[in-house]
């Protein structure tokens, strides 16, 4: 389902009720975001070859693992964890540029399908469902109201423009 339709905090209640590590695609897009902007990299549209090529590069270089802290798997660089800077304005408007890269896709759920390794998940995104486990034995897709996810994104700090963006960029 689309931002601030309660995916998270649905999946996490989840995932806690029936003992499966969590797992928030989301946080590891932005993570990734994060990192790019981190080490100085272009992460806006328009975006040339040479831009994406970069962001590839990185993601070939980065020591990234996914590691288990109380029942959530995160996605960690260089052992690091970022939990509070992927919810920054700079990495919610860098997130959809950096996630319509294919080959960013490719690696993502690539690492999300290694995460059945860990057991039993609640996994969590825009293209679970469809593309990362399409066999997975109970899917959900959220839906809510336009008002409800505006008041969710503002009660984030979110500003309505990048949600909107976002949702829009993502689709
Ligand atoms: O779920 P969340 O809103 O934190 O996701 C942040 C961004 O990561 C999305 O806006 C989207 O660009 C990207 N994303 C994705 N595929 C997923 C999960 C997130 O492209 N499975």
């Amino acid at each position: 389902g689309p931002s601030a339709s309660g995916k998270g905090t649905l999946s996490r209640r989840l995932a806690a009720e029936f003992g499966c590590v969590y797992v928030d695609t989301g946080a590891m897009y932005r993570t990734l975001a994060w990192w790019a902007l981190q080490t100085g990299l272009r992460c806006q549209k328009p975006m040339s070859d040479a831009d994406e090529l970069a962001i590839v590069r990185l993601m070939r270089r980065w020591k990234a693992e996914v590691r288990v802290i109380d029942g959530q798997a995160w996605l960690h660089v260089n052992g690091y964890l970022p939990a509070t800077e992927i919810r920054s304005d700079r990495v919610e408007r860098a997130v959809p540029v950096v996630a319509q890269i294919t080959k960013v896709r490719d690696w993502m759920v690539a690492r999300q399908r290694d995460c059945t390794v860990l057991g039993p998940l609640v996994m969590e995104g825009r293209d679970i469902g469809t593309e990362v486990f399409p066999l997975a034995p109970v899917k959900f897709f959220l839906e809510a109201d336009e008002a409800v996810r505006q008041a969710r994104l503002s009660g984030r700090g979110n500003t309505e423009s990048i949600g909107a963006t976002r949702d829009a960029m993502d689709a």
